[in-house]
């Protein structure tokens, strides 16, 4: 009989939002009528922007026309003219003054269908030995993704104040999910010269960067200096474009970027390892949805995103205020569509999030789905309605009056 891979074992038993799906599917079961606001997970409800649905639909008439039909994209990695317009908006994002970062060139970046999966898939071109380092509290992907692929995974803290001595893979997420901290440039810089002093790669998670507003916080690992040598960054355009069910996102991997390999010479190129796993195992994103992309990277498209992210920050803004006023200690919501605080009364998160389900009618997630650290914290999303906002906030002050 064939065997199962015997790290599923290792694996924790449950998926954070499966469980919170389990719970809240009882409880409405339970109470069909009742008001239920969801504020756990973390999708978009803003729809796509009029420059993206026009231009998908515009691709859409091109592939029902003989002349402009198009069937497997040659490279699977992205055509020409997306990569070009992610080249193009990194060129767009604010440095430090002073600075002269190198930043992605076409060539460089792979498109995919979303952060996620290259998220995980990216453990394939590493070696099953290979250490890893996730920052504990930490979106769920990078530890289990880790874990399936065979690897032990230490765990350290945002800032990286108790690092282990030795490291081959680290796992960042800035701005983060769940804590919605994001890192400054002189913080960052230590993880990248951390990386580099252990001959390391940092995985850079960048899903959330345009929400961005301060300019002590940079929006790409590549802003760094030496972090072309050390980080691969991935991005998505689902929480910045609302493209969680739209699917498109890039990683980076740069030409100095080399791991080691006895087999040959001692160094093998990490992109062109990049690009044989994405060539065996995935075969590109549709031409629409790439079109569609494009035009976010528009300067249509990016004033019409900024008008959802507005949206989203206003929604940031009212919890924020709401603790404040509560006296609850938080982190986010500034650069970040996540609020994070610490459950009242020193509540467990589970606790917390029967609680505020069961009395307010509210979902958000327990912090402790997202590492040991999150114990006794939980977390909130931006996402939802203005009016469903201030109604859970509305909730929220009375179940703790
Ligand atoms: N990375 C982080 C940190 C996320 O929080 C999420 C989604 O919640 C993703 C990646 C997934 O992004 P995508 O929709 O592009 O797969």
């Amino acid at each position: 009989m064939a065997k199962m891979n015997k790290s599923f074992q290792n694996l924790k038993q449950n998926y954070l939002f499966a469980e919170i799906s389990k719970r809240v599917g009882e409880f409405v079961a339970a109470n069909p009528d009742a008001p239920l606001i969801r504020m756990g997970i973390g999708d978009v409800t803003l729809p796509l922007v009029p420059a993206v649905v026009q231009a998908g639909k515009n691709a859409f008439d091109e592939m029902g026309v003989k002349e402009t039909f198009r069937g497997y994209e040659d490279s699977g990695r992205g055509y020409p003219f997306l990569r070009e317009a992610v080249a193009g908006y990194y060129k767009s994002m604010p440095s430090e003054p002073g600075s002269s970062p190198q930043l992605p060139t076409p060539d460089e970046i792979f498109i995919s269908d979303g952060a996620k999966s290259d998220s995980g898939n990216i453990g394939d071109i590493f070696a099953e030995d290979c250490k890893v380092i996730v920052t504990d509290p930490s979106y769920p992907v990078y530890v289990d993704s880790s874990i399936m692929g065979g690897r032990q995974v230490a765990f350290a803290d945002f800032a990286g104040t108790n690092l282990p001595e030795t490291a081959d893979i680290i796992y960042l997420c800035s701005p983060n999910n769940p804590t919605g901290e994001a890192y400054t440039y002189k913080e960052l810089k230590k993880w990248v010269d951390y990386a580099i002093a252990n001959k390391a790669v940092i995985i850079y998670d960048t899903a959330y960067e345009a929400f961005i507003t301060q300019s002590d916080k940079p929006r790409s690992i590549y802003l760094i200096e030496g972090a072309r040598q050390c980080a691969i960054e991935i991005a998505s355009l689902s929480k910045i474009a609302g493209f969680t069910g739209t699917r498109c996102g890039y990683t980076v991997v740069p030409k100095e970027l080399v791991l080691e390999n006895p087999a040959e010479g001692g160094h093998a190129n990490a992109g062109s390892a990049w690009k044989r796993r994405q060539a065996t195992k995935f075969n590109g994103v549709s031409y629409p949805v790439q079109r569609a992309a494009e035009a976010v990277f528009s300067k249509e498209g990016q004033q019409q995103i900024q008008q959802n992210l507005s949206y989203y920050r206003k929604n940031a803004q009212i919890i924020t205020n709401t603790l404040t006023e509560l006296g609850i200690d938080f982190t986010g919501g500034i650069n970040s569509p996540y609020i994070w605080f610490k459950c009242p009364d020193s509540m467990d998160s589970w606790d917390f999030f029967d609680l505020f389900l069961n009395k307010a009618n509210v979902v958000g997630t327990p912090g402790v789905g997202f590492g040991k650290n999150g114990a006794g914290r939980f977390r909130l999303t931006a996402f939802s309605t203005h009016e469903n906002t201030e109604e859970a906030m509305k909730r929220l002050r009375a179940m703790l009056k």
